[in-house]
């Protein structure tokens, strides 16, 4: 058994992902990438190359065979040679290759990792960033390995971002300030239970979540859930409720989910404070009441009235951002307005700073062209409001921190989702993304696979070639999602 990085990873996205690449059928398995993955990966080839001009000298070790470079590192490594690139470390059952090792002033070597992300997660300003989990993970193994080879003495090691800057990681530290685990013994129960997973001490079930759809076993996974009526069917029911409600309470599929004697379980709650805990009585009724619609396929339920505006200009409103460069190309609003419908779009055609500051700056004049408090803006998810706030740090000269807010905070600017669909609504479905919701009420995209992940691609396709015709195709596909919105809106406001 050997156990790579890449696997820790994996578990860390979904712990069933491991078990499948071990034991699953692969005649089943997609065997395509996935454009977008493929995309991310290019992308973050791209960018290790460019770091790695920039970084000096260096011995690769990046060709031969697996036997020849791990020889070649351990040789490097006795040699103290000051940096190694791509080295491969292997000890009993572990294997790690990190980007770069490098010798430190007291003799150690500490690992560094090339990342196209962010180094932290969260925001600086708002006090709230940390490591992240899984790049620890990845230099937790490699730092173990170190160590073990007797080449390392600290738990230490260093992710180059995707503004190159280095970022230390400092593996004991706490979790989070709620949460004293730390990054290592975080780490080594990852690693045990991905042990007992390829040792195949432990097994566990697929559960339907949002990065299904990027993974090669999306269809196996569906249909297992599927044919065992599994809990995670139900939106918003994950992994960890499903497992703790089938541990504790016997409860195994959507019918029991749907059948839950709710006061039952909070009056066992009360007399037992580990039972089900964490569910409390909303999770536990929304969870019901979702199951009973998921398996009767009735008509969405709206629980309260739902009042909208009733304005002239009703714009919908989505944007195509490409987050592997931090790039925003596209403002897409379908306008209607007495009867009249068209759709806007304020599209930066290079990827420039100019470019990207005038597509945002023109979206700005159109909006305040049009006439105060007789226009409704409505947008699908919280990712339009957040992206904006960071274009506004970007190009505070479009747009002050303080005119942005009052956009978002008018009333007659609405998130669909997060201020209508998921509080006042529920649905027969699996997930509530404009996608499911408007193909459950009859719309089609004109393109065969909409997707905001093929979006990136195809832009980045039209930067390359500068095809009209793929740029066509990223319009129509937002142009579709801003009518796509206007469905559900319509829907709402009739439940
Ligand atoms: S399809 Fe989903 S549940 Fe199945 S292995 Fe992939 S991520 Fe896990």
């Amino acid at each position: 058994m050997t156990i790579t990085s890449s696997q820790l990873y994996n578990y860390y996205q979904c712990p069933h992902k491991v078990w499948m690449d071990e034991n699953g059928p692969k005649d089943q398995e997609i065997q395509e990438t996935n454009p977008f993955v493929q995309l991310l990966w290019d992308k973050g080839v791209q960018h290790e190359a460019n770091i790695i001009k920039g970084i000096g000298a260096y011995l690769d070790l990046s060709q031969g065979s697996r036997e020849t470079r791990v020889d070649q590192t351990r040789k490097a490594l006795d040699a103290k040679v000051p940096l190694l690139y791509q080295p491969v470390l292997t000890n009993g059952h572990l294997l790690g290759i990190p980007d770069l090792l490098e010798l430190q002033a007291d003799g150690q070597y500490l690992p560094i990792d090339i990342k196209s992300g962010q180094g932290f997660e969260g925001q600086a300003e708002e006090g709230d960033q940390k490591q992240k989990k899984h790049y620890a993970l990845q230099l937790c193994l490699y730092v173990e390995i170190l160590q073990s080879m007797g080449y390392c003495n600290t738990r230490v090691g260093f992710i180059i971002d995707g503004d190159g800057n280095r970022v230390a990681y400092d593996l004991n530290l706490a979790l989070g300030l709620k949460n004293p685990q730390t990054y290592w013994a975080y780490y080594e129960q990852m690693l045990q239970e991905v042990r007992n997973i390829l040792s195949g001490k432990e097994s566990n079930d697929p559960a339907l979540s949002g990065v299904c759809k990027l993974c090669s076993w999306y269809y196996v996974c569906k249909q297992w859930c599927a044919d065992n009526d599994d809990p995670t069917q139900v939106f918003y029911l994950g992994r960890s409720v499903r497992d703790k409600l089938k541990a504790e309470a016997g409860i195994h599929t959507v019918a029991d989910v749907a059948a839950l004697d709710v006061q039952a379980l909070l009056a066992q709650k009360k007399k037992d404070k580990t039972f089900l805990k964490g569910l409390a009585e909303g999770s536990l009724t929304s969870a019901k009441r979702r199951a009973e619609l998921f398996r009767s396929k009735g008509a969405p339920v709206a629980y309260e009235k739902i009042n909208l505006p009733k304005v002239q200009y009703e714009l919908f409103f989505d944007i195509e951002d490409d987050p592997t460069q931090d790039f925003v190309y596209l403002h897409g609003i379908y306008v209607r307005e007495n009867g009249k419908e068209y759709f806007k779009d304020f599209t930066a055609t290079q990827i420039s700073t100019a470019a990207e500051e005038k597509a945002w700056a023109d979206f700005w004049q159109y909006i305040w062209s049009l006439p105060k408090d007789d226009f409704a803006v409505y947008y699908y998810s919280s990712h339009e409001k957040a992206t904006y706030g960071r274009l506004q740090k970007k190009y505070p000269v479009v747009i002050s921190e303080e005119q942005l807010a009052a956009f978002f905070d008018h009333p007659y600017v609405i998130d669909l989702y997060t201020n209508i669909v998921l509080k006042l609504t529920d649905w027969p479905l699996s997930s509530y993304s404009i996608k499911e919701l408007a193909t459950y009420l009859g719309f089609k995209w004109r393109d065969a696979t909409p997707s905001g992940a093929l979006s990136i691609q195809w832009f980045n396709d039209y930067i390359q070639k500068n095809d009209p015709a793929i740029l066509k195709r990223i319009l129509e596909y937002n142009e579709d999602d801003c009518i796509a919105t206007m469905v559900v809106k319509d829907k709402l406001a009739s439940m």
